[in-house]
């Protein structure tokens, strides 16, 4: 595996390369859920792209982005043991400048759920992930389903601004107790471990209401968050898969979408139906 950190090494490094490039962005602190995009990805391309990039622009100002968990060697060793080809590792200093050029969000679909609290962030995700995708030019690259707000702007983006790219969902991993695998999840104590556990089973219990018939969102919503109480609830919401707020579930059409704050960590959730 070759370790690349200057963006335009790796452009030229690249330009050689006549096969298919599958590109899994991340922030790094790998874990299962990672490695999922990984393997889908070296299932339909011939070589593979790994980014490890904390992106600056994402964080809002009041988020502490140099305690976002990091652990290179480890990160390293994982890339190389599941055949990845180059980790890309810029430094901020080489993705930005000054008096920067960047990708706005949409407006409704980028200030709602993560964007209502943390308004700043898609246009950061965006941006970096334009920068990247031009840095690293993939036939194809790989989100994990559980970010599913960031996908679905990625995939507008791509679509919106007719990029030549095909952006590839993954299923979320999760722990075997439920919750969903997250870097984040390092920063919880093992009390807010067990509350954590809530968040899954709230998405379970919304399943379960679903088999006995009830499509009502408002109903839906209302029974998650009182399981969900004591936990600080950002959000729970029952849109379309276009992210469009919906009265009743549509079986192939629809997305169910938790975030809490456990202690001081923001954590997500969701179920595709
Ligand atoms: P991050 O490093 O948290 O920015 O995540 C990098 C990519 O991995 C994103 O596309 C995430 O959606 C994806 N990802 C994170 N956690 C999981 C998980 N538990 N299962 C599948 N994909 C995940």
């Amino acid at each position: 595996m070759k370790i690349i950190k200057n963006p335009k090494e790796l452009k030229i490094y690249l330009k050689k390369m006549p096969q298919s490039i599958g590109f899994v962005p991340t922030m790094g602190a790998l874990h299962e859920g990672h490695i999922s995009l990984i393997q889908k990805a070296k299932k339909e391309n011939e070589f593979i792209v790994v980014s490890i990039f904390v992106n600056p622009t994402q964080f809002a100002k009041n988020e502490d982005l140099s305690k976002y968990p990091n652990d290179t060697l480890r990160d390293e060793k994982i890339c190389e043991m599941s055949g990845v080809d180059v980790l890309f590792y810029p430094d901020a200093k080489d993705i930005y400048g000054e008096d920067e050029v960047s990708v706005l969000a949409p407006n409704v679909r980028g200030f709602v759920l993560e964007g209502y609290t943390r308004p700043s962030h898609f246009n950061g995700v965006l941006t970096v992930v334009m920068k990247l995708f031009n840095i690293v030019k993939p036939d194809r690259a790989y989100f994990g389903k559980k970010d599913a707000q960031q996908l679905h702007l990625i995939q507008l983006m791509v679509k919106q601004l007719f990029m030549d790219v095909s952006i590839i969902p993954v299923d979320t991993m999760r722990e075997s107790d439920g919750l969903a695998m997250s870097s984040r999840n390092v920063y919880l104590s093992k009390i807010q471990r067990e509350q954590s556990l809530k968040i899954s089973s709230s998405l379970n219990l919304a399943r379960g209401l679903i088999s006995k018939n009830i499509y009502d969102a408002k109903k839906i919503k209302q029974q998650m968050r009182q399981y969900l109480e004591p936990l600080e609830v950002y959000y729970v919401e029952v849109l379309d898969r276009e992210f469009h707020t919906i009265d009743s579930v549509e079986i192939g059409n629809t997305l169910i979408l938790v975030e809490v704050k456990v202690g001081d960590t923001r954590l997500l959730d969701n179920i595709w139906l």
